[in-house]
This record gives C-alpha cells, sequence and structure tokens, in this order.
C-alpha cells in the first residue's frame, strides 16, 4: 500500500529521470515528455488535468505518483520592482526567492539549501546555521511558483530572462538534486532557458566544478571576494580547503574547450578588508589568467556583523583600478533594499542543526552594551 509519503514526487525528476521512472512502471518513456509539457508549460500540475496520457495510466499514477508544489508563505513587493518570495516546504522549513527586473531583463535568484554550512563570514545565510539540502522539485518549484506569479509566458512576455543559484545556500553541496533541476530549467520541455542565462554560483567547491563540467552546460560564477589567499580564508573558510590557485585552475578547466564562455567572478567590497587598491591590482594579475567577467559588489550589512560596505569612493576607485587593468567589470547595484532582498540577506526559516545561529547570536549578546 502507498502511504502519502512513499509516492513519487514528479516535480524531483528532469527528463531522464522521469523516462526511467516511466520505464520502471511498465510504461513508454516518452510519457515523461508529456508530463513535462502539462508541468512546464502548461502549469498544470494536476495529473487527472493531463488528458494525453489516458485515463488508465492517470489512475495508476494518482497511486504511486504526486506533483507536489512548494507554498508562498509570503510576497513582498519593492518600490524598484523587486519581488522576493518566502517558500516553504514541508517539515516547516523556507528559503528566499528573488525576482530582480532591470531595463532589459529579469533575473530570478534561487536558493538550493535552507540554510548553509560554509559559514563564509560576511553572509547573514551563513550565520543563520544549516537545516537541509533542498530537494529537485523544491528547487524548481520556487521557479514554477515565481513564473506563475509574474505572469510569465513561455512564448510571449517572458519576465524571467536569467536565473541564477545565488540564494540561499551552496549549490555544489547539493549537486544531486541541483543539477537535475538546472537540467529542467535548461531543456526546451522544461522552462527551455539558453545556457548562458542559468548561472551555478559557488564558493568554490573545485571538485564539483569539475563534476559539473561534466554533467551540464550552464554559466559558472565564482564568489572570489580576495585575490590573496590569507584574506580570502577569512571571508570564505574554503579557501583553506581549496586555495585560490587550485580554484583558478578549475575555473579555467571550466570554460576551456566544452564551455567556451566566462566565468564571472563576485567581488563583495569590504571597507578595509579587501577594498585596497592593492587588492584590486592583485585581481587585475590573478583574472588576467582566466576569461572573466567581474561582478563587484557593495557589502549589504545584516544585524550582527562586524563587517562594513566601502564607501563610494573606494568602490569607484577599485572598479577604476581593474578596468584599467583591462578586466570587465560592472557594480551589481544594490536592489530591493526595503525589503531586505539583496545580496547576503536572505534569511528564510532554518531550522538550524548546527548551533551556529545560537553561538552568533550569544556574542552579539555578549558584545552588545
Ligand atoms: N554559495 C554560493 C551561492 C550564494 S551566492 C556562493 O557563495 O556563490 C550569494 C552571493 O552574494 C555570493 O557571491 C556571496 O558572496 C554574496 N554575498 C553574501 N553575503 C553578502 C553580503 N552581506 N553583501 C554582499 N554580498 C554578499
Amino acid at each position: 500500500m502507498n502511504t502519502e509519503n512513499s509516492r513519487v514526487n514528479l516535480l524531483d525528476l528532469d527528463e531522464a529521470g522521469l523516462r526511467s521512472f516511466f520505464e520502471s512502471i511498465g510504461e513508454k518513456p516518452f510519457r515523461s515528455q508529456q508530463v513535462l509539457k502539462w508541468v512546464y508549460h502548461h502549469g498544470v500540475t494536476d495529473i487527472a488535468a493531463m488528458t494525453d496520457l489516458g485515463i488508465a495510466l492517470r489512475k495508476k499514477l494518482d497511486t504511486i505518483a504526486e506533483i507536489k508544489m512548494p507554498q508562498i508563505i509570503r510576497e513582498q513587493r519593492s518600490d524598484d520592482g523587486t519581488v522576493k518570495w518566502l517558500i516553504g516546504f514541508q517539515g516547516g522549513n523556507a528559503v528566499e526567492t528573488v525576482f530582480i527586473p532591470e531595463t532589459r531583463r529579469g533575473t530570478l535568484c534561487v536558493s538550493s539549501q535552507v540554510g548553509c554550512a560554509l559559514n563564509c563570514t560576511f553572509c547573514s545565510t551563513g550565520a543563520q546555521g544549516f537545516a537541509r539540502n533542498l530537494t529537485t522539485g523544491e528547487i524548481i518549484g520556487q521557479v514554477w511558483l515565481a513564473a506563475r506569479a509574474l505572469g510569465h509566458e513561455r512564448n510571449g512576455l517572458r519576465r524571467i530572462t536569467n536565473i541564477v543559484m545565488m540564494g540561499m545556500g551552496e549549490p555544489l553541496l547539493n549537486f544531486d538534486a541541483v543539477v537535475p533541476a538546472m537540467s529542467l530549467m535548461r531543456n526546451d520541455l522544461g522552462f527551455g532557458f539558453a545556457a548562458k542565462r542559468v548561472t551555478l554560483s559557488t564558493a568554490g567547491l573545485v571538485p564539483g566544478i569539475y563534476r559539473l563540467r561534466e554533467s551540464l552546460d550552464v554559466a559558472l560564477a565564482v564568489s572570489l571576494h580576495s585575490p590573496i589567499d590569507e584574506v580570502r580564508v577569512e571571508l570564505v573558510p574554503l579557501n583553506r580547503k581549496y586555495p585560490i590557485a587550485e580554484l583558478m585552475q578549475a575555473c579555467r578547466d571550466y570554460v576551456s574547450e566544452k564551455h567556451k564562455r566566462t566565468v564571472t567572478f563576485e567581488y563583495t567590497l569590504i571597507d578595509g578588508v579587501n577594498d585596497h587598491p592593492e587588492h584590486a591590482r592583485k585581481l587585475v594579475k590573478l583574472l588576467r589568467t582566466v576569461p572573466s567577467k567581474l561582478n563587484l559588489i557593495p557589502f549589504n550589512p545584516f544585524p550582527g556583523t562586524k563587517y562594513r560596505c566601502s564607501s563610494a569612493e573606494r568602490i569607484a576607485q577599485f572598479q577604476e583600478i581593474v578596468m584599467r587593468g583591462g578586466l570587465i567589470a560592472t557594480v551589481r547595484k544594490t536592489r530591493g533594499e526595503d525589503i531586505d532582498a539583496a545580496c547576503g540577506q536572505l534569511v528564510g526559516k532554518v531550522q538550524d542543526r548546527t548551533k551556529r545561529s545560537e553561538r552568533i547570536k550569544l556574542r552579539m549578546a555578549e558584545t552588545s552594551p
């Protein structure tokens, strides 16, 4: 007998997964294409309404499968058009998903984990600790829900033009769920985004970068934040395990042959920590060795942080040095500030299992006057 929990959530399967699923229940693998079109082209999640599946198959599916979408708990719209959703999952956890409209494009920022296990010192998601990985369905569900809430149409008005895995979590630490979800973003039977419009952002998990290269063609972004190992270790402790030289080699390998593109490097500018002109010059030397673009992000403060944002002059000076050095560098505009939707400000509802959030709260209480 099938209980509610033992049903297969079809949202957890990409095309390859759905094909094996249908084969495993003695059905034709092309059923996968019909299901994908219903869910991602027509926005239909009720199996009973998938009329080309035949009544017998629909009945059978009803006992062994389901399409379980996450829930929008709250929607906030910023004065600048940015939209932020709190999206809830079974078991009480929730993450945030953000839509950032610009003149010619609209970027959806998607989360991969509830919280994050990496402890980057300047990121508020890290400070909340880590609860669990999201499933494929919970990741692609964020895109499905945002597309529907925005009135995104496949062949008409495309509100979402780009997807970035830059929300909560480290996507390469949830590889097995993230890759099928990104394959659904890419697949023409899914959301049908071009490879350059779907970006995975990582704090620098070197083996994951190589694995991704073998798995799926998507754009790569790397959170660098410093060209100097001693400084980067402070900000991204993962750098102890995968220092800059190794990370750069992985980036070069990622864009060679197969993925003939550039790597986007993210660099959060923090006052007095990584914004010195000397850092900018070192960064030029480092990034000259990789086909790259540089995205400078003014640090967004959050409660309890010891860091401050670099001054506007310092940011301008930094950008000037790297551009004179030949890098393509943009300064990311802070968006959705009035609804706390900026980089490193996403919080969600994390049932922290690492106790990290408690330690931080204690420290805050000790240091406050
Ligand atoms: N774990 C992945 C995905 C998260 S991306 C990664 O590290 O790339 C989130 C981006 O926002 C990263 O580049 C991160 O370094 C940056 N960020 C985090 N906290 C920030 C803050 N407080 N201000 C500005 N940028 C921040």
